[in-house]
């Protein structure tokens, strides 16, 4: 009797293996879904829809994005560490991966045991936007104004474990105010508000803001980097508006849930390596003031490392800052 259900077990797990390494070996058979968790439209959208397009192209399958927004990119993150780990179900998400475990009081996943990083795949600068007509138009001005006016300015971000959550923390926790804060379900719908005149302030990734500051559809005051962008050369540091603790880049990444094939693993960063190189890639990220992950930031390791780093960076800032969800 045991020998008959050791030797079933065996079979079980030679068939399993078997099959694990024919779905890695044939992959990809179908087409690959990486959820966005924010809305479509926005900064993290963007990104991977170009990345997306050029991983297609390489891989031979479609790969489609679907938009998961909600709870600043935890509902979409969740959904992903839920997924089975067949390498058809990926999550793009940025630094709110690293602010969530310390944001949320109770969170339904551990970013660093739910998921397998497959490589970084950009950093992006922010920007502080405002409604076209907002009294403000300068930095210093801003600065001013809200230490005054700062608890009736009404402050739009993507939810909280959002990167424009984060930022808004930064300039609230600089200044020493808080804003009446209006949460979205991504960065897309809080532009189309700021656009509207419905809120006052943004701060948000130049690839959710270059267009707009551009075409002077609303009013920018200061880059969130230490030196000015190419793609906008006219717009401040906050460094050089006194406010160097405004300092962040807004770091994404591409994971699998945990317990991913490590042949499926390389054949993604090999795709996602090569959509970094793709010139079409490269020159719409530098149109949108950003960059590609180097290759050797384009791999697991790189992703982990900076993850790990990050949670440990944000806690005691966040914790500072005493602003929770739950
Ligand atoms: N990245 C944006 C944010 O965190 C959200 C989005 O991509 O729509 O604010």
């Amino acid at each position: 009797m045991l020998k008959t259900l050791a030797a079933a077990a065996l079979c079980t797990i030679l068939a399993m293996s078997g099959a694990s390494a024919q779905s890695a070996t044939n992959y990809p058979a179908q087409p690959i879904t990486i959820v966005v968790p924010f809305s479509a439209g926005g900064p993290t959208d963007t990104v991977t829809r170009l990345v997306a397009q050029s991983m297609s192209k390489d891989l031979g399958q479609q790969v489609l994005v679907q938009n998961v927004g909600g709870a600043g990119g935890t509902l979409g993150a969740g959904q992903v560490a839920d997924a089975t780990a067949d390498g058809y179900t990926l999550l793009l998400h940025h630094i709110g991966m690293s602010t969530a475990p310390t944001l949320y009081r109770s969170l339904a996943f551990d970013p660093l045991k739910d998921f397998t990083p497959i490589g970084l795949v950009t950093s992006v600068p922010m920007t502080l936007v405002a409604r076209k007509d907002f009294e403000p138009t300068t930095m210093a001005e801003l600065v001013d104004y809200l230490k005054t006016k700062g608890t009736d300015t009404t402050y739009a971000n993507a939810g909280i474990g959002s990167a424009s959550h984060l930022c808004g923390m930064l300039l609230q926790n600089a200044l020493g105010v808080k804003m009446i804060t209006v949460p979205y379900q991504g960065a897309a719908p809080a532009m189309t508000d700021i656009m509207g005149g419905q809120v006052d302030l943004l701060c948000d990734q130049t690839t959710n803001t270059t267009n707009q500051i551009k075409g002077g559809e609303v009013k920018a005051y200061a880059v969130t980097t230490p030196e000015r962008l190419a793609s906008l050369p006219d717009l401040p540091t906050t460094k050089e508006s006194n406010l160097p603790a405004l300092n962040v880049s807004v770091w994404h990444g591409l994971y699998g849930p945990a317990g991913l094939d490590p042949a499926i693993v390389a054949k993604l960063q090999a795709s996602l390596a090569k959509a970094l190189k793709d010139e079409t890639v490269k020159a719409r990220f530098a149109e949108l003031g950003t960059a590609p992950a180097t290759e050797a930031e384009a791999t697991p390791d790189a992703l982990r490392q900076t993850l790990t780093s990050q949670i440990e960076l944000w806690r005691p800032i966040i914790q500072a800052a005493g602003e929770y969800a739950d």
